[in-house]
């Protein structure tokens, strides 16, 4: 474990990279050496911001930096990551990791052969209200995940599974400790030559079932994950940053952190539905994500999301994504 600062840099400081960059000028572990963009005119607006320095090359960034976050469009996260872990850098690439599972797979070998970390923006695993559930011990046996949002131009270069449902995917494999069994799904282009609208259900070894969807068709967004398991329900949105937690219990002192209790009446048990609204504790999931990275660079904290978690996100995505474009076909 060390407790010196990690120097670091960003490549690609876009849309997101710049908050990247401007997160890393401020993280207390963080030393934010400088950034790197295909575009020099961005590098330099970007870097001026942080009062960082903007790299004209990789490679000189490379020369002075221990790890980098890859912010760059998916399509070149592949080059730009192997380059950086060619180079003996722990690499945090955002999501998804690479556009093919062959990709990912090099980057996995190359980053074992050099002894690097790959972390992946997988931002959700952070989402304050997901993180409301720790407390409850959760063995879903059904989950329902929705996630809809009106068409912006951004994220349009993959499929909607690539680029929405990913998210939920890997939220999903957090939460089954089991491996995927069977995956049925269907899909369609409404507004792109590339798939719109997806929905999966996705069956697990134990037995536990999810429903997946996800649009770019939207009027508005909706981010909302549903849990089902024996006397438990717990209704997450994701967006608005609310948890909900309905439990039956046999007798109402036993569960003291609920809000209320009402009757439950089933074959004369006369139990009780206990309402939880675990406390939200907001932050910046982006923010959070981050110091996880640089901490885990120093040995202090353990990637919340690996670069093999990242990949089997990537698997199933890859999976679903070819079913769909075989049912078009
Ligand atoms: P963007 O197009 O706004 O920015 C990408 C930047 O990378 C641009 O400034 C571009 O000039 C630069 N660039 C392109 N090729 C480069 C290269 N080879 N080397 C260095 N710089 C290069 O894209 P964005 O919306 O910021 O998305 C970037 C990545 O972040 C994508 O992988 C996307 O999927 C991901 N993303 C994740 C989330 C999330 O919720 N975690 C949200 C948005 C985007």
């Amino acid at each position: 474990m060390r407790n010196e600062s990690i120097k670091v840099g960003v490549i690609g400081v876009g849309h997101l990279g710049q908050h990247h960059t401007k997160h890393y000028a401020s993280l207390q572990d963080a030393e934010l050496v400088g950034v790197f963009d295909t575009d020099t005119d961005r590098a330099i607006s970007i870097a001026s911001q942080n009062s960082t320095k903007p790299f004209t090359e990789l490679s000189s960034l490379l020369d002075v930096v221990e790890a980098v976050s890859i912010v760059t469009p998916t399509k070149f996260h592949v080059d730009v990551a192997a380059a950086c872990i060619q180079a003996g850098k722990h690499v945090f690439i955002e999501k998804p990791i690479t556009t093919t599972l062959e990709e990912a797979d090099r980057l996995l070998l190359l980053a074992k052969e050099k002894g690097t970390m790959i972390q992946v923006g997988h931002i959700e695993r952070l989402n304050p209200a997901l993180l409301a559930l720790r407390p409850f011990t959760i063995n879903p046996k059904f989950i329902e995940i929705q996630r809809l949002a009106p068409y912006t131009t951004r994220g349009t270069d993959v499929p909607v599974v690539l680029d929405l449902m990913i998210h939920d995917i890997d939220i999903l494999l957090s939460l089954v400790d089991s491996p995927v069994d069977t995956i049925r799904a269907t899909g369609l282009s409404i507004l792109t030559d590339s798939v719109d609208i997806a929905h999966a259900r996705i069956r697990f070894g134990n037995g536990t079932v999810a429903s997946i969807m996800s649009s770019r068709v939207a009027k508005d967004k909706v981010r909302k994950v549903k849990v089902f398991q024996r006397d438990l329900y717990a209704t997450i949105d994701l967006l608005l940053g609310l948890t909900e937690i309905y439990k039956v219990v046999g007798d109402p002192d036993e569960d003291s952190q609920a809000i209320m209790t009402a009757p439950f009446e089933y074959d004369g048990s006369g139990r009780f539905i206990a309402y939880h609204k675990p406390p939200v504790i907001s932050g910046d999931a982006l923010r959070m994500e981050l110091d996880n990275f640089i901490k885990s660079v120093q040995g202090k904290e353990t990637p919340i999301v690996t670069g093999k978690a990242g990949r089997e996100a990537l698997e199933v995505a890859m999976e679903i994504q070819r079913i769909i474009i075989q049912d078009i076909h």
